[in-house]
């Protein structure tokens, strides 16, 4: 529990206003080389939200989110305006930030919620969505104000804090860091260089004590070598999100941040940034886990959750509702109907096409996604299941298995392996080690060697860029 006191943020403008208030002095944002204090950031801030209010019309501002001093505060005079920020991606293609900004530009003809602050939109953000067009997500002040609060009072924060931004701004995790770190009168420092070297120089020389990721950052520095022991003496709260955490990732960063509490954060960007938390127990033995993956622990109060048809072992698909919880896409009812659903009380209710399982004591775990789920020879078969057999093998550091349709017969089951020694490529010893723990059916066809697993621009692993770049179709 804090144990300071904090006034319930009801927007996000009130609440980086009261911070810099408070802490007018103290260092706001550190990118690269230069920090600035809250009033340097207040007082650009409320230039920007003047130029806004004069010049720009309709209730979204798309700004091109480069981590620069004005890109934060262009960011925080949209809200001081009372406007949302759409942010755009440097990194990205012209043509996707095109589409964004007309995208928001059409659709917020239609929004006729608009004078009710508490569900007006803070942010919108596109979700990269497997088929089809990338599905808006506008987030209102309420829901990131209740993931807040939540968090306020789940860990004891304070204006001596320095948060990492290492998440891109199209990216919610981002939220997290920015309006965490600015509630609390915190630093918000950001790397300027996302690679594995630039990151561990990055904590040894700025120091930060509040760290967020996901956990393929951490795999990537431990196979540089990177997580030595005590490393980064700085850390004292360690945040994950966004992808399976693995009790290997966990051992690994423990060794670095031995001064650090660990969380297993969990949620899609349709809950706001993150809606259930496992608090990892110093004592290795008592973690609890499943196939190597930690436990996503319990949904925060002020939302519920139900299982969509659960088996009887309590397996299946997390449906989410409450306080953090969208009610529907930004303008796409198709996407709406299936995703969304209303229950009989009325209740509006998230389906987040993951699969996971309650045990006695009320915690989750993430089984995988239900869309990686298939069919083969008629048996249902996730492939989360096998990769996690796979990373159990010593040789094994990532696995990913892919399922591909053939033209010519039935589909094959595809394993990419990044090794732990990069010399490694023994395909009958994996198959052999599959046999002694999945059935038949459960086999890949075939298991590649590579030496890296490409990330998207989330920074979680790029399941289609992997295929192009390892398999020749044979
Ligand atoms: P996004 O909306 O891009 O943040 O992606 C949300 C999805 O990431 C979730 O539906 C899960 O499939 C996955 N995810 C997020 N956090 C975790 C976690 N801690 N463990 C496993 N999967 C996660």
């Amino acid at each position: 529990m804090s144990h300071h006191t904090y006034p319930k943020p009801k927007t996000l403008a009130e609440l980086f206003l009261q911070t810099a208030e408070r802490y007018p002095d103290r260092p706001g944002l550190h990118p690269g080389l230069h920090p600035y204090s809250y009033a340097q950031l207040k007082q650009a801030a409320m230039e920007a939200a003047e130029n806004i209010s004069r010049n720009h019309s309709g209730p979204f501002v798309p700004v091109m989110a480069d981590k620069s001093f004005v890109c934060y505060t262009t960011i925080l005079g949209a809200l001081l305006a009372g406007k949302a920020y759409l942010p755009l991606n440097p990194k990205f293609p012209e043509a996707r930030n095109r589409f964004m900004t007309e995208k928001a530009q059409k659709g917020s003809l239609e929004i006729a919620y608009l004078e009710d602050p508490g569900r007006m939109p803070a942010y919108l953000l596109f979700t990269s969505g497997s088929t089809g067009e990338p599905k808006g997500v506008a987030v209102s002040q309420a829901n990131v104000c209740a993931y807040l609060d939540f968090m306020l009072e789940a860990y004891d924060f304070s204006p001596e804090d320095r948060f990492t931004q290492v998440f891109d701004l199209t990216f919610d995790l981002s939220v997290h860091d920015l309006f965490l770190c600015w509630s609390t009168g915190g630093c918000l420092c950001v790397p300027d260089d996302n690679s594995s070297f630039a990151m561990a120089k990055f904590i040894k020389e700025v120091k930060p004590t509040v760290w967020f990721s996901v956990p393929s950052t951490i795999m990537l520095m431990d196979r540089m070598r990177l997580l030595k022991p005590d490393a980064f003496p700085s850390v004292r709260l360690s945040f994950f999100c966004g992808e399976p955490l693995y009790d290997s990732t966990v051992e690994a960063w423990k060794q670095a941040v031995p001064n650090s509490r660990i969380v297993n954060l969990y949620g899609p960007t349709e809950a706001t940034i993150a809606i259930s938390r496992y608090d990892i127990p110093a004592n290795a033995e008592m973690v609890k886990q499943e196939m190597g993956i930690v436990s996503i622990g319990k949904i925060f109060q002020e939302n519920d959750y139900l299982l969509h048809e659960p088996s009887q072992d309590k397996r299946g698909e997390l449906c989410l509702s409450g306080k953090q919880v969208v009610d529907g896409y930004f303008d796409n009812p198709a996407a709406d109907r299936q995703s969304f659903f209303t229950d009989n009380a009325g209740k509006r209710w998230y389906k987040t096409g993951d699969l996971v399982r309650e045990d006695a004591g009320g915690d989750l775990f993430f089984l995988g996604r239900l869309d990686a789920e298939v069919k083969v020879s008629g048996y249902r078969v996730n492939l989360s299941e096998i990769e996690s057999v796979l990373t159990a093998h010593p040789s094994v550091d990532q696995a990913v298995v892919l399922y591909k349709n053939q033209n010519d017969g039935p589909g094959i089951m595809i394993a990419f392996i990044l090794p732990e020694n990069k010399d490694y490529s023994n395909e009958p010893e994996m198959d052999a080690w599959c046999r002694t723990k999945l059935p038949w059916y459960m086999i890949p066809g075939k298991f590649i060697f590579v030496d890296e697993i490409p990330l998207n621009r989330n920074g979680k692993m790029d399941k289609q860029a992997l295929l192009q770049k390892y398999y020749d179709g044979k």
